[in-house]
Order: structure tokens, then C-alpha cells, then sequence
């Protein structure tokens, strides 16, 4: 077993972090506030190479393996301090570029891809509905066929990049008989008319750089290129989309738990209390002893993960111990450093606080952490 990095992937992680800082972190306590998701950002990550990592070259992307990808999505959540843009890019990369790259026919890729790689276009995974959530695959959304292709009927919701998306990957009943396994079709749906449109739009919690609305589908007419993975395929499509985003998205948060370390330490030894740095208290220290343990093992657990990706069959109960732990991680180092900075942690000026309203989701979308639980439970036979 070997734990050390390549050259590749050291100075990779090194470019994000410096490509991240410098590019993306201005204004960002603003764009919260306001909700402002820009697309020049999106824009200049394309360009950069980021959201085409594990995309091979001759669709548009760099190649990368699944640990180098996460190693520079670890990084991404480092270096840029929008919780919101970093979570859209994965949401993006994850759940809807990998399933194209994956299960797409050789059309669907070199019309897809080449621009989701290069930031023109955005993508949105439609699966939460008004009625469904952890219980997806009992979704009302209709796709009835039709000469030779498929009539589009439901709303989807908690879409996030919905607002913005160009394309959107959603899940349909093909054949309600036969449920989860058989009955449910993985659709590509393009924006505008004839297309999905976006309907109500949400403010959060956190995360609020993230654009996320509603995707209704009106009667929307697809014809048979426009199924992806098959019909009836639906549900392995979701679930590799699914072990993908519990790896990659939650790689950034352990770039975002190492920031948060970072900063409780910084502030533990520069404030002072009672005539000593903060830090020399031990109440203190241990917390961020604590979070930097935390930190390690969760680091692990994702690469762990990331490495199974492209070597085993089966890695969903990989990628649900991952997500799990690091999602309940992330949300504890927040609070941790929040704690360590006293009331200054408390004020949006310290950027602290956001850190934890961004957090605070992470036990809830690609599956909540009761739903991962269940999985894992699962896995062991229970
Ligand atoms: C920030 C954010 C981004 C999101 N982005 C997307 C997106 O891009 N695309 C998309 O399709 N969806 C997205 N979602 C939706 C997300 O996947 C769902 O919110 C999530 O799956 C939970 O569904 P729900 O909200 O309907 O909660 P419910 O399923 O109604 O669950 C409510 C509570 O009951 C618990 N529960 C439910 N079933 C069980 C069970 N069997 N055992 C134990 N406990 C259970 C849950 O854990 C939860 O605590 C996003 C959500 C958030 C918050």
C-alpha cells in the first residue's frame, strides 16, 4: 500500500489551490448575501481544465484517474472559498457528466461533453420530487412512449444549477409495473422550448452561490437519442452517478474541513485570554486536536473510495461510509472553529459562519445520512 502522491498529482494539487485562491474568492461574503452564481467563474474553471478531470481527453477533459480527481477536487475545496461554486461543480461533474461519460452512446458524448467540460455548458441531475426524496424511486414524473420516443410529464425539485442549467439528466417511470429495477428511464433533456423549464426557484440555508429551482416537464417530447443508459436503465445510472458524487463532492469538503482547521489554529494562536494564546488552553487545543484526527480519517476514507472507483464492481458501501463520515465531519469542524472564535465566529465578517450554513446540507443531498446508514446496513446483510 502506498500513501504517497505522484509528482503529477502533488503539483495538481498545487495548481488548484493557487488557481482557486487567485481566481475565485473575490466578493464571495457579497455573492452569498445576494445568491449571485456567475457564470464568467464557471466559465474560466472550464477553461481551466476543472470540470472535465475524469473526463477522457477526446471528449473535451484531462483524463485523470478517479484519486487524482479527487485529490484536485480536495484541493478545489480548499482554495476557494465559495462553498456554493465548488459544491455546483461537483454536483455538475458527478451526477450528471459522469453518467454520459459512463452509460452515454458515442453521440450523446460528442454532443455533451466537449462543452460540459469546457464550462459552456452547465447540467442539472433531476431526481427529488415534491413527493420523493430519499424514496426516489417512487417519483410521479411520467415518460409515456411515443412514436418512436418518449412524452415527458412531472416536476422535479431541489435541482441544483436548475436555474442555470443548459441540460438536464432526469428520471422518468417507463414501466411503473416494474419499479425500481426496470422501471425507471434516465432521460438527457435540453433547456427552451420543447425542452424542461425552470419553475419555482429556492433561496437556502447555505450554499446560496448554488443556484437550485424546479425543473417542470410540460409534455416534453424526447425522441429515443435522448434515453441514457436504456430504457429501463435508470436505476444503475443513478446509482454510479450517486457513488461518484459521495466520493467527489464530499473530497471537497475535506479541503474545506483543512481550511477550517487552519483557521482555528491561526486564531488559536493569536488571540489571547487570561494572559495566554487561546490554544495553550487545553479545553481549546484538544478540540482542534480533535478536528485535525477527524480531518485524517476522513481524508482517507475518501481516497480509500476513490481508488475502488475504477478497480471494483461495488463500491456503494465504500462511498457511503465516505460520505457519511465526512459529511457529520465537515459539520463539526464548522461548529468547532465556530466555538474557537468565540462571538468573532459568529459574525459573517470572519467567514466562519457561512462555512457551517454551507455545511449543514451535506447530511442531505446524495442521500441523507439516515439513507446512508440504511445502505451500509444493508450492505452488512441487515
Ligand atoms: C442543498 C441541496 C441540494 C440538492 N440537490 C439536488 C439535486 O441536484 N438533484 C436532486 O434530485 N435532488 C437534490 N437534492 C435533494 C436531496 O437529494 C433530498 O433532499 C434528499 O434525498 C432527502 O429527501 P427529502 O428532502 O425529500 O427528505 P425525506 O426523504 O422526506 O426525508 C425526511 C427525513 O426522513 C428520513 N428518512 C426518510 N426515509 C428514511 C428511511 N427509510 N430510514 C430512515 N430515515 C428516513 C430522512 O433521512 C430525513 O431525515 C438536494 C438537496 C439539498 C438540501
Amino acid at each position: 500500500m502506498d500513501f504517497a502522491f505522484s509528482e503529477d498529482q502533488k503539483s495538481l494539487r498545487t495548481w488548484v489551490i493557487g488557481f482557486a485562491q487567485k481566481e475565485l474568492n473575490e466578493n464571495v461574503p457579497q455573492r452569498d448575501r445576494d445568491q449571485t452564481f456567475l457564470r464568467e467563474l464557471w466559465k474560466k474553471c472550464g477553461n481551466a481544465g476543472i470540470q472535465g478531470l475524469p473526463i477522457p481527453e477526446e471528449y473535451g477533459g484531462s483524463g485523470l484517474d478517479p484519486l487524482s480527481t479527487v485529490i484536485a477536487l480536495e484541493a478545489l475545496g480548499y482554495g476557494c472559498h465559495d462553498g456554493g461554486l465548488v459544491f455546483s461543480i461537483g454536483a455538475h461533474m458527478f451526477s450528471c457528466m459522469v453518467p454520459i461519460w459512463k452509460f452515454g452512446t458515442e453521440e450523446q458524448k460528442r454532443r455533451y461533453l466537449p462543452g460540459l467540460c469546457d464550462g459552456t455548458l452547465i447540467a442539472v441531475h433531476g431526481m427529488s420530487e415534491p413527493g420523493s426524496g430519499s424514496d426516489a424511486f417512487a417519483m410521479r414524473t411520467r415518460a409515456e412512449p411515443d412514436g418512436q420516443g418518449f412524452r415527458l410529464n412531472g416536476t422535479k425539485t431541489f435541482a441544483s444549477n436548475g436555474p442555470v442549467a443548459d441540460l438536464a439528466l432526469v428520471f422518468a417511470l417507463t414501466d411503473p409495473d416494474q419499479g425500481y429495477y426496470g422501471g425507471v428511464t434516465a432521460f438527457l433533456v435540453e433547456k427552451g422550448p420543447g425542452g424542461f423549464r425552470v419553475g419555482q426557484k429556492f433561496e437556502k440555508m447555505g450554499l446560496r452561490t448554488s443556484p437550485m429551482s424546479e425543473l417542470v416537464l410540460e409534455d416534453v417530447y424526447v425522441g429515443p437519442e435522448a434515453v441514457l443508459g436504456g430504457v429501463g436503465g435508470g436505476a444503475t445510472v443513478f446509482g454510479h452517478g450517486m457513488d461518484w458524487e459521495r466520493i467527489g463532492i464530499f473530497a471537497s469538503h475535506v479541503g474545506t474541513m483543512e481550511r477550517l482547521l487552519e483557521r482555528a489554529i491561526g486564531y488559536a494562536r493569536e488571540r489571547s485570554q487570561y494572559g495566554q494564546r487561546i490554544g495553550k488552553f487545553q479545553a481549546i487545543s484538544h478540540r482542534i486536536a480533535d478536528m485535525k484526527v477527524q480531518l485524517e480519517a476522513a481524508r482517507l476514507l475518501i481516497y480509500r473510495a476513490a481508488w475502488q472507483l475504477d478497480r471494483e464492481r461495488h463500491v456503494s458501501m465504500d462511498a457511503s461510509i465516505a460520505k457519511l463520515f465526512v459529511s457529520e465531519s465537515l459539520i463539526k469542524a464548522a461548529l468547532d472553529t465556530i466555538q474557537i472564535f468565540g462571538g468573532y465566529g459568529y459574525m459573517v465578517e470572519y467567514e466562519v459562519e457561512r462555512a457551517l450554513r454551507d455545511a449543514l446540507a451535506s447530511t442531505i443531498y446524495s442521500g441523507t445520512s439516515e439513507i446512508q446508514r440504511n445502505i451500509i446496513a444493508r450492505w452488512l446483510g441487515l
